[in-house]
């Protein structure tokens, strides 16, 4: 045994060290993203499962490094959020986001929301709910158009949380729960929270030709959404198969590889341009 003690020593100590500095390299290298403006926002299509419109967008940070390349989200985001960088970054995605949402409706294109996500740090902030009303005002969208996703593990300070959400619900955005079934929060909160949206974790979407566990809990979860008059969207589609599933058990919306990628804005106002002509 002690022998296997000092050879995880000699295995994790370079990796820690790198895992150390590495963070460091990426909170220094944000903070200058930041400033130079290369951080991006890709969107990915919600689509109404009854006729197939555009009903939303997610928009999805991208990253653009000079060196790296694209950097996807879950490289920084964890970093972003222990360091509180997640808090003018996430100001600056609602803001791009709402600005573009309002563009888009300015452009003739039919209204749709904008979902966008918030960590918990960003949401729990004393005066967040003043800088939504703040953007909404200043981009001229209404807030109806916003929609906000916040993950259970937001929740799991059931007291600010729930004032929050309160003051939201007041100023007319929309709240939609991420990464449904995935936290360790208790479900007491969904009677008592004002919410509008379940949004069904990919990790249960996934596999669900193969796995009944995954079809049973997918079937659940919208059943008990509709129980709590809630709509429920599901994400991470990538097949026909898991849309019919999703359509036969009545989920409203649904997001996923099936429809579209998420993409860079010119891409993305293409393919609403297109689906429009439809
Ligand atoms: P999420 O909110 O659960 O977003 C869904 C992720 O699944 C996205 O990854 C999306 O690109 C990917 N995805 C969508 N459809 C499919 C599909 O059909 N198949 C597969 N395999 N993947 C699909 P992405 O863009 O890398 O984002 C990862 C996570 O980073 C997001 O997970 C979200 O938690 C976080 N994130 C992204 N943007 C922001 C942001 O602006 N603020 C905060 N706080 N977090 C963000
Ligand atoms: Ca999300
Ligand atoms: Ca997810
Ligand atoms: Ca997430």
């Amino acid at each position: 045994a002690k022998e296997r003690g000092k050879n995880s020593y000699h295995m994790y100590a370079p990796d820690l060290q790198q895992i150390t500095s590495d963070k460091m390299f990426i909170q220094n290298e944000l903070n200058r993203a930041l400033a130079l403006g290369e951080l991006d926002l890709y969107y990915q299509p919600q689509i109404s499962v009854g006729n197939g419109d555009i009903v939303g967008m997610e928009a999805l940070l991208r990253w653009n490094h000079p060196e790296r390349g694209l950097v996807s989200p879950d490289q920084f985001i964890a970093v972003a959020e222990e360091t509180g960088l997640i808090v003018p970054i996430g100001e600056w995605v609602l803001q791009t986001a709402c600005k573009q949402n309002k563009e888009w409706q300015n452009q003739g294109l039919p209204p749709i929301r904008m979902a966008v996500n918030l960590s918990a740090r960003q949401f729990l902030k004393k005066d967040f709910t003043q800088m939504v009303a703040d953007i909404l005002e200043q981009t001229g969208l209404a807030p109806h158009y916003l929609e906000l996703e916040i993950t259970e593990s937001t929740m799991i300070d059931v007291h600010r949380a729930c004032s929050t959400l309160a003051e939201l619900k007041q100023l007319g955005v929309h709240i939609a729960i991420d990464d449904f079934g995935t936290g360790y929060s208790s479900l007491s909160y969904l009677k008592e929270f004002p919410l509008n949206r379940l949004k069904i974790d990919r990790s249960f979407v996934r596999d669900m030709k193969q796995s009944p566990s995954n079809r049973a809990i997918v079937s659940t979860i919208i059943a008990m959404a509709h129980h709590l008059e809630l709509r429920v969207i599901a994400e991470g589609v990538e097949t026909d198969d898991e849309l019919a599933f999703l359509q036969e058990h009545l989920c409203e919306e649904v997001q996923g590889y099936l429809f579209s990628k998420p993409l860079p804005l010119d891409e993305i106002t293409t393919y609403m341009q297109q689906r429009k002509q439809k």
